[in-house]
C-alpha cells in the first residue's frame, strides 16, 4: 500500500526572514526557494503562545483566547495563565487542527507545540489526567532538555511506525533560534550558530524522511521576527508612573498592567503625558463606551476579556517595552515558507 504523503508542521520560534539570506541555512533556503513561499504577518501581540496558536486555530488571539504569553482572567482571580499551563479552561475557545485531525480520524502527534499538552475540550482543571478533552494520539511535554536530534528521531520514529499507529499529520517545534536571538541579538555568532544548528535539523529529518520511503509535506513556519534592541530603547515604567497605581501582568516587547487596587489616580493620563518614548504604543480602554483604541492592522476588534483585563480601565495601559541592553525583542514579518 503506498504511503500517505504525512504533512509535518515545523515551528523554528523567532525565525526572521532575514536569516534566510545568511547563507548559513543550505536546506531551509532551498526548501523556501524550491517550494512555495510567503510572506505572513504575526497576530498582535507578536508573542510566541498567541501566534503559535493563530497558526493551529486560524483565529487572531482576541477570537482564539491566547492574548498573550501570561494572562489572567476575571473568572479565575486566584490565578495566572502562563506558558506552563494546560488547563482546558484557558485554551477551549479554538480548536486547533490536530484536535479537527484527530475528529476525523486522522491520527496525529505533536513533538512540542504550545496547547499540544491541552486536553483540548476537557473540564477537569489541568492537574494530573484529565478523563474528557482530546489530544493528538501521540504527544510530549515541552523540555528545552529534549535537544533538537531527540526532537527529530521522534518524528521519524513515529513515522516508523505500523500503518495503523502511524500520525498521518506531525508537529515539529524548535526554540534555539529565538533562545539565541534573545540572548545576544538577531545579529552575530549566536544566532548564526543556532541558524546552522535548526538548518541541520531540518536537513536530518528529510534524509530520515527519505531512508524511511516516506513522503511528506513540510510547513515550515515561524511565529515572530526578532529585532535589535539596546539600552538607549528601554522603558522603566517606574520611572513614568508611581509603582503603586499599577501591576505588571507582563512585560517585554509587550506590557499590561492593571490598576492596583488601591490606585485612585489614572495611571494612562500619565503615560500620555509623557513624550520622551516616541516608540511606545499606549492603549486604553475605555469601558463606558466598550471600545479599545488601537490602530486596525492590529483587529482587536473582538475585545476579549482576557484584552480587556489588561487594558480595561483608563488606568490600565499597554505599552511598547524594550527590555534590557542586550536582549532582542520580537518583530513583525516572520515569513511563512
Ligand atoms: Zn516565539
Amino acid at each position: 500500500m503506498p504511503m500517505l504523503r504525512s504533512p509535518i508542521l515545523v515551528s523554528i520560534d523567532g525565525f526572521h526572514p532575514d536569516y534566510l539570506e545568511r547563507g548559513l541555512t543550505p536546506t531551509l533556503s532551498r526548501l523556501a526557494s524550491e517550494g512555495a513561499r510567503a510572506a505572513m504577518r504575526p497576530s498582535f501581540p507578536t508573542k510566541t503562545f498567541p501566534n503559535h496558536w493563530t497558526l493551529v486555530t486560524g483565529l487572531v488571539p482576541d477570537h482564539h483566547g491566547i492574548t498573550a504569553n501570561r494572562m489572567e482572567d476575571k473568572t479565575r482571580p486566584d490565578e495566572a495563565f502562563t506558558m506552563a499551563t494546560v488547563d482546558p479552561y484557558w485554551w477551549n475557545e479554538a480548536k486547533p487542527v490536530w484536535v479537527e485531525a484527530e475528529e476525523a480520524g486522522i491520527r496525529s502527534a505533536a513533538m512540542f507545540w504550545p496547547g499540544s499538552a491541552v486536553a483540548w475540550g476537557g473540564t477537569a482543571e489541568g492537574y494530573g489526567s484529565v478523563p474528557d478533552g482530546t489530544m493528538a494520539s501521540d504527544w510530549q511535554a515541552f523540555s528545552m532538555q529534549v535537544t533538537n536530534t531527540q526532537r527529530v528521531n521522534s518524528v521519524l520514529d513515529w513515522l516508523r511506525r505500523p500503518a495503523d499507529i502511524r500520525p498521518e499529520f506531525v508537529t515539529l517545534y524548535f526554540d534555539t533560534i529565538d533562545s539565541a536571538g534573545h540572548g545576544g541579538g538577531p545579529v552575530g555568532e549566536e544566532i548564526d550558530e543556532a541558524l546552522r544548528d535548526v538548518d541541520s535539523h531540518i536537513a536530518d529529518l528529510l534524509a530520515g524522511l527519505e531512508r524511511l520511503g516516506q513522503p511528506a509535506n513540510l510547513v515550515l513556519v515561524s511565529d515572530h521576527g526578532m529585532a535589535p534592541t539596546g539600552s538607549d530603547k528601554m522603558i522603566v515604567l517606574d520611572e513614568i508612573v508611581d509603582a503603586s497605581l499599577y501591576r505588571a501582568v507582563e512585560s517585554g516587547a509587550y506590557a499590561r498592567s492593571t490598576r492596583s487596587g488601591s490606585a485612585a489616580r489614572p495611571c494612562a493620563h500619565e503615560m500620555l503625558a509623557q513624550r520622551r518614548y516616541p516608540r511606545a504604543l499606549p492603549i486604553w480602554h475605555a469601558p463606558a463606551h466598550s471600545a479599545l483604541f488601537l490602530p486596525a492592522r492590529y483587529r482587536l476588534d473582538h475585545h476579549h476579556p482576557r484584552f480587556r483585563r489588561g487594558v480595561e480601565r483608563r488606568q490600565s495601559w499597554l505599552r511598547s517595552v524594550c527590555p534590557r541592553n542586550g536582549i532582542s525583542v520580537h518583530r513583525p514579518r516572520p515569513r511563512l515558507s
